[in-house]
């Protein structure tokens, strides 16, 4: 017989493992960076306020420390905040695999969500980077004071500031040091051999290096240890919690033997305890032991073995039964959709018009489309297609040609992302990616000329002051060259021939393309016998493929939507008009619309896997701010998927 049961129950206990150490090592390598940061700036605001240690008197010390709170608030704290707000997937995971068990009328409460208990164990787990915070603040301000009544240089006093949060570990003038500390950083959880030999021998060099000087217990070496030890202990506790509530009275000790595993963990991993033999066992002592409640310390310090609920009424055959009949569900629901994580005609259409990136699952845009929810309504039309997010509709004209679909169809999806992907975001990731796309996108600044009220969840609209300064350039370009270019307009080649010179003399005339709507039809779209495809590597200094200008449309309406058609062509300029107006500066005005159709356009472009680069290219060309700031917002949303 098989035990489907057992295998569900193996996978389930692998699974959140696999979830606690990747929890746990992104932990602390977050914490790691953001203590880095904060040795910056902690120093950089006592250079500044003091005047280099100049003005470092008792009284200054004194009124130094709410900066040095706010400066551990900022990063450490802030950053804490995220750390704990992740510990949900472990609660998800757990929901996962306790919905489908045949659960007895007794254990209901097993499928509870639990809101109220999983908020007060993650304030007692952010409660616990607090008292580091608020230690680290004491040892520092009393640095600070100390230095001052003493009149300890102040070049001591940063070194053993430094030394306070970072330990050997601290950034140093000497570049070789940074990168030896990198280096550690960057690798500290290789499995490589000759890696592994190598971090230890950097780790040699900085204690020789400060050995004399610098203690073991510094904000680092807490920080990272807590950041492992808090999601231990929220595991521990929601675990305990759970099982309590239901009445189960067994737990099992679960987790892997690696090299560096304590003998404890090693003898009792993968045993079945009630609480009180757990309790009884965790009286006695080991080595590396860090207290006696085995749901709150395990073996000790760092140690990422945990403990799941355990009932023998769970092994039965009716379990069994329920499970066999479960899995032969996932597994046909797995089978119908593809890596957009969607079903029936909307995954069908994905498939065909992404079919350059449908199999790539680490794709941005793949995961992107992944994240949101099936789309509510798709029609088909004879007139436009249209995406409308207020009622999530999107509207296909039936177009014959294939291509033609395909590229509308991406177009239109862009839309769906640009105006859906910060809404369907957990907000903590919504947050991270918003404060990081108002930086990048300079538009968190009244002077800059941006109308904050406006912008709400389309990601687009982040980039509205880049189109802006694309915009002026492309006019104050298109103006300056007025009289050179009257050529292009009255000149026309007459053969092939005669169509290089032409060339040649249009771009020696025109340094500062980008050219008008009128002399883009005449270069682009005309269909002589010129070379085409020849004339456009000269324009884009690339080497573009025959059939680049298949997708000639939606780079049209790209530099269309950033020109307001002063260039390029597409939705009409009362098209635009229609729209919020998110950006004004330099006399022009930037709305939703002017956005969102450029965005489209670039998912749309870029999505294709032939032409793609190639039209990335003169994206870059005619429109560079938009297009670098489109490019790195797939960057940040890549961040948060
Ligand atoms: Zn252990
Ligand atoms: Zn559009």
């Amino acid at each position: 017989m098989s035990d489907a049961f057992r295998d569900s129950f193996n996978q389930f206990a692998n699974k959140k493992q696999q979830i606690l150490s990747r929890l746990a090592d992104t932990h602390e390598e977050r914490i790691i960076n953001t203590l880095k940061n904060l040795e910056d700036e902690i120093i950089a605001d006592l250079t500044r306020l003091t005047d280099g240690g100049v003005k470092l008197n008792t009284q200054l010390a004194i009124q130094l420390r709410p900066n040095l709170k706010t400066l551990i608030e900022q990063n450490f704290l802030k950053e804490a905040d995220g750390i704990v707000s992740e510990y949900d997937e472990i609660v998800k995971e757990y929901q996962r695999f306790i919905k489908p068990l045949p659960i007895p009328e007794q254990f209901k409460t097993l499928t509870k969500p639990d809101l109220r208990v999983i908020n007060q164990l993650k304030i007692l787990s952010f409660s616990g980077f607090e008292d580091v915070g608020n230690r680290f603040l004491d040892t520092i301000a009393n640095e600070v004071y100390q230095s001052s009544v003493t009149g300890r240089p102040f070049n001591e006093m940063v070194k053993n500031i430094r030394g306070q949060i970072s330990g050997v570990y601290q950034r140093s003038n000497e570049n070789a040091v940074n990168r030896l500390v990198d280096y550690i950083d960057k690798n500290r959880y290789s499995e490589n051999a000759q890696i592994i030999a190598k971090v230890k021998n950097a780790r040699e060099i900085l204690h020789t290096k400060y050995a004399s000087d610098i203690l073991g217990n510094n904000m680092r070496r807490y920080a990272g240890q807590i950041a492992q030890d808090s999601l231990m202990q929220f595991d521990g506790q929601f675990t305990l919690y759970k099982g309590k509530e239901a009445g189960i009275t067994k737990y099992q000790y679960v987790g892997t033997n690696i090299t560096t595993t304590r003998d404890f963990c090693r003898r009792y991993v993968n045993r079945v305890f009630t609480e009180e033999e757990a309790r009884e066992i965790w009286q006695g002592s080991w080595r590396g032991k860090s207290g006696t409640d085995p749901f709150v310390n395990r073996g000790g310090y760092r140690c990422r073995h945990s403990f799941i609920l355990y009932d023998d009424d769970w092994f039965t055959e009716e379990t069994n039964d329920n499970i066999e009949e479960q899995t032969k569900v996932n597994q046909k629901v797995r089978k119908d959709q593809s890596s957009f994580k969607k079903t029936g005609t909307e995954k069908k259409l994905l498939d065909s018009s992404f079919a350059d990136i449908k199999n790539d699952a680490n794709n941005t845009i793949v995961k992107a489309i992944a994240l949101l929810p099936a789309l509510k309504k798709y029609t088909t039309n004879r007139g436009k297609s249209f995406y409308n997010k207020f009622n999530d509709e999107l509207s296909m004209r039936q177009y014959t040609d294939q291509q033609k679909f395909a590229e509308v169809y991406r177009h239109e999806y862009g839309h769906r992302i640009d105006d859906n992907f910060l809404r369907y975001l957990p907000e903590n990731k919504r947050k991270q990616i918003i404060s990081k796309l108002k930086k990048l996108g300079a538009i968190d600044n009244k002077e800059q000329g941006y109308i904050f009220e406006n912008v709400r969840t389309t990601i687009s609209n982040y980039a509205s002051m880049k189109l802006l300064n694309d915009r002026r350039r492309i006019k104050k370009n298109f103006e300056d060259n007025k009289k050179k270019r009257f050529n292009i307009l009255n000149e026309k080649p007459i053969d092939e021939e005669d169509f290089d010179k032409y060339l040649i003399g249009v771009l020696k005339d025109n340094p500062d393309f980008p050219l008008s709507k009128k002399e883009l039809y005449n270069l682009l779209e005309f269909q002589g016998n010129f070379n085409r495809v020849e004339m456009l590597n000269l324009i884009t200094k690339t080497d573009i493929h025959k059939g680049l200008d298949d997708h000639m449309d939606l780079f049209m309406d790209y530099v269309g939507a950033i020109s307001q058609n002063k260039v390029g062509f597409g939705h009409t300029i009362e098209y635009y008009r229609d729209f919020s107006t998110i950006s004004r500066k330099y006399g022009f005005a930037v709305t939703d619309g002017h956005t969102s159709e450029a965005f489209a356009n670039f998912i749309a472009l870029t999505t294709e896997a032939k032409y793609g680069q190639s039209y990335l290219k003169l994206m870059r060309y005619y429109a560079p701010e938009t297009t670098e700031m489109f490019e790195q917002m797939i960057k940040e949303m890549e961040n948060v998927l």
